[in-house]
């Protein structure tokens, strides 16, 4: 089987972890400084901190901003749960813009007419390695005086007229194992906000501000020098990684018949987090049965809109995004990641055009 998903380690990481488990200094230390150094001059951030997982970035991001109990936050219902449970985490209450179908990616043209007194924060969600229109979402947050939190967890590297993702508001970011580029587990924040830099230290940290002094509540969502070590080591490589996978983005896309190909938004870098096809008419649960015998291993991000998921249900979510429900029938993504070889991509797609012949 083709996986979906492979992470691609070398003798670069291999020596990197190594290196921390011979130092002795295995928690949070000076391989976390170098990672956040790093991967803040990557994003072109000022600043930026690590923490456990993205997970985690995205409910410190929401608490170091100040978005708490009575606030609304405005999100895509068409993303991994994460995103609208760390609304909830913060105590607040995700409103969700339908998406548009060409990208996928939150509506802009749909956000205004959800905005109230109370909303305080708006979440773009990178889907699949694309940007989201950041121009229009920070002209409206300027509008309404709104804090803009990018879930870039899918979308390290990518950039609109060449300004990175995690640099339009505080960015977060993950490097779950199936991510671009992998500490294990692990998450970013990044800003240009020197207080919310600190806030986030404090939160990941029990709200520690100097030796065994807690000013305020936080938790312990640290990033250990082992991750950070893999994690440096990764981001050498992200460059090549996401250069390779538009090169199997295109590939695919120059040869597969029948389904409606991903398009990079003009100006926009899409780093191909996950290629997805859209197969209309009621075939993509055929299609995606046809991969699976051919030894391809496609899947379906996501399958069920965060909205309609048997939690939301529970919480009293009665929205109806009609695109966002439709795009959960028809979405199918490919593999695109850095480790396929050339036959796999002419697998993929004989499997694929054998199916739609
Ligand atoms: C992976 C992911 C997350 C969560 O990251 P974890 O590191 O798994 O906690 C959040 N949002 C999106 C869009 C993701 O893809």
């Amino acid at each position: 089987m083709i996986p979906i998903a492979k992470p691609l380690l070398g003798d670069e990481e291999k020596g990197a972890v190594l290196a921390v488990l011979e130092s002795g200094q295995l928690a949070q230390g000076p391989r976390v400084a170098e990672f956040e150094e790093a991967f803040a001059r990557m994003c072109g951030a000022s600043e930026a901190v690590a923490v456990s997982s993205g997970t985690a970035a995205l409910i410190i991001a929401l608490l170091a901003h100040g978005v708490g109990p009575g606030d609304e936050v405005i999100t895509s219902p068409f993303s991994f749960i994460a995103t609208a449970n760390a609304i909830l985490f913060a105590g607040a209450r995700p409103v969700f813009v339908d998406v548009d179908p060409e990208d996928c990616n939150i509506d802009v043209g749909l956000i205004e007419e959800k905005i109230t007194p109370r909303t305080r924060a708006i979440i773009p969600v990178h889907l699949y390695g694309q940007p989201c229109c950041m121009e229009e979402i920070l002209r409206l947050a300027g509008c309404y005086n709104l804090a803009v939190i990018e879930d870039a967890c899918q979308a390290h590297g990518a950039s609109v007229n060449g300004r990175r993702a995690g640099s339009f508001g505080s960015g977060c970011f993950s490097f779950y194992a199936t991510k671009n580029m992998t500490t294990g587990e692990g998450g970013m924040i990044t800003t240009a906000d020197g207080r919310i830099a600190e806030a986030a230290r404090r939160l990941r940290d029990h709200g520690t501000t100097g030796r065994y002094q807690h000013e305020a509540l936080g938790y312990n969502w640290r990033m250990t020098d082992i991750a950070a070590a893999l994690g440096l080591a990764q981001l050498a490589k992200l460059e090549a990684f996401s250069e390779r996978r538009r090169a199997n983005a295109a590939y695919l896309s120059s040869r597969l018949r029948g389904v409606i190909t991903p398009q990079e938004r003009e100006g926009c870098r899409h780093v191909y987090h996950l290629y997805t096809v859209r197969v209309p008419d009621g075939r993509r649960d055929a299609l995606l049965a046809h991969l699976r015998r051919q030894g391809v291993g496609a899947n379906v991000y996501y399958p069920l809109p965060i909205h309609q998921q048997p939690l939301y249900r529970k919480l009293g979510f009665e929205d109806d995004l009609p695109v966002a429900q439709r795009l959960s029938r028809e979405v199918l993504s490919l593999p695109v990641h850095p480790a396929l070889s050339r036959q796999d991509l002419d697998r993929i797609v004989e499997a694929v055009n054998s199916f739609v012949e």
